[in-house]
């Protein structure tokens, strides 16, 4: 069998025909899928998706897998059963962009064109980042929501566990749906009383971030229920190493820290904590083929840049992005992409038809925070943090039952059957 070399294959690539679409889309998860069941609607064909996994995931619901209440298989379906009929569906990784030739390459040596491109490949889980994570994620009582594999066995280690320390973490970065690494812990901690081992517990929470909850309104309800388990919360730490064998955690304190920021030329300090149970959230930043394109806004973190509020990118008019990758400034979450995508929709219509980009996105976005077995707050808000419910009649900074009762069945359902059909 002989090797073929890079070069090679890009040589072969161009000497073929190459294929080109009306609308091509980079990653066919939340994003890609929804907004390619809109156009669909919209009557707009010679449509591809990119997308190399057989398996399309309902992530929200890993928090309600690692707290026991829902089988993981649950969130799990066949990408097959969710491309639009009549889209392309190319089953491989998208690996560079040439936006000046409008030209998408892929790991198996492909080149696409497109007249239009939508970037959706959604986020990478950095967990490289925290030395001796790798190595023990799944095993050792170290567990994470954050992955199909693993959320199951965040159950399996809270389920045995008969007190002592249970740690929380989160990481400075944005994360997906920033009240993920809370709800998780909320639950144990509902768990713990009902299992009567709250008194011989200790939970324990590292935040990378500056505040419990950007969201004042969702705050003060999390600060009383943080009062209520007894939880200890420490703000500015960011998770940089576990060893697995001492079971200790070593946090250091971000920059944001009163300590850093007192002592700025000073190493930032760093504190070991031991714990019997840790729930990791990784660091995440933009997949490595995003920050290394030309598409990236510059950051470290890499994201696809674009306009906040057209979701057209800020330097090739004839790209959008939306959803994780992107650097819009909200949090990043299902709930934010169901409004997105109507927006980006449309505008991308409007340019084809040579007219001016109306639509405009507030940076709707909303996180349902779980804060017991049947009790969740559900927090909606716009950019800048500012609180803005949209169930009528519900007063919905308060935690409460029929919330609870929406994400475990009502927005399962509207997701699969609604949201990726492009009718919700
Ligand atoms: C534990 C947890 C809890 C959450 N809870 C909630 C919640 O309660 N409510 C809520 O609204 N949201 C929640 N979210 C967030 C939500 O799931 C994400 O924000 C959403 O799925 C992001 O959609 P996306 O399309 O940007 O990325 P994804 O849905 O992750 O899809 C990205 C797709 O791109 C594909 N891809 C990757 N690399 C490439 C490549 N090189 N080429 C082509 N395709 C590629 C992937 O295979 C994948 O299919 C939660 C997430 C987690 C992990």
């Amino acid at each position: 069998m002989s090797v073929q070399t890079g070069l090679q294959m890009s040589e072969q690539s161009l000497s073929r025909k190459q294929a080109h679409y009306r609308v091509l889309i980079v990653g066919g998860g939340t994003a890609g899928i929804t907004v390619a069941a809109r156009l669909k609607r919209r009557g707009i064909d010679k449509v591809a998706i990119i997308e190399p996994s057989e398996v399309h995931y309902y992530q929200p619901l890993w928090t309600l897998v690692g707290g026991g209440v829902v089988p993981v298989e649950q969130s799990a379906r066949p990408e097959r059963g969710y491309i639009p009929k009549g889209t392309e569906w190319i089953q491989d990784h998208a690996e560079s962009f040439d936006p000046e030739k409008g030209l998408v390459c892929t790991r198996s040596g492909k080149t696409y064109g497109y007249d239009y491109l939508i970037v959706a490949p959604g986020l990478q889980l950095d967990w490289q980042k925290v030395s001796g994570l790798t190595e023990t994620l799944g095993r050792n009582n170290v567990s994470s929501n954050y992955t199909y594999e693993t959320a199951p066995k965040t159950w399996e280690f809270l389920n045995q566990f008969r007190g002592g320390v249970a740690l929380f973490t989160m990481p400075s970065t944005p994360v997906k749906c920033g009240g993920a690494p809370q709800k998780i812990m909320y639950m144990a901690a509902d768990l713990f009383r009902r299992k009567g081992i709250a008194k011989d517990t200790q939970i324990l929470f590292y935040s990378g971030s500056n505040t419990l909850f950007g969201v004042p309104e969702v705050r003060k309800v999390l600060e009383k229920v943080v009062e209520r388990y007894n939880i200890q919360v420490n703000l500015n730490y960011n998770l940089v190493a576990i060893d697995p064998i001492r079971r200790v955690a070593t946090f250091e304190a971000t920059a944001n820290h009163p300590d850093v920021q007192a002592n700025p030329d000073k190493p930032a300090p760093s504190v070991e904590v031991p714990y019997d149970f840790l729930h990791a959230t990784p660091p995440q930043s933009a997949p490595d083929f995003i920050k290394q394109s030309p598409l990236t806004d510059g950051s470290a973190l890499g994201w696809v840049a674009v306009d906040k509020h057209t979701l057209q990118h800020t330097r090739y008019p004839n790209i959008f992005s939306l959803g994780d990758v992107s650097n819009l400034p909200t949090s990043k979450t299902g709930a934010a992409i169901r409004k997105q995508a109507p927006v980006l929709v449309e505008n991308l219509i409007a340019l084809m038809r040579g007219q001016k980009l109306s639509q405009s996105y507030d940076g709707a976005t909303a996180c349902p925070i779980v804060t017991a077995y049947g009790k969740l707050i559900m927090a909606e808000f716009i950019y800048d943090s500012k609180w803005k419910p949209t169930i009528p009649l519900v007063k919905t900074d308060r935690e409460r039952w029929d919330m609870y009762m929406l994400k475990r069945w009502g927005l399962p359902f509207m997701y699969w059957h609604l949201m990726l059909r492009g009718l919700a």
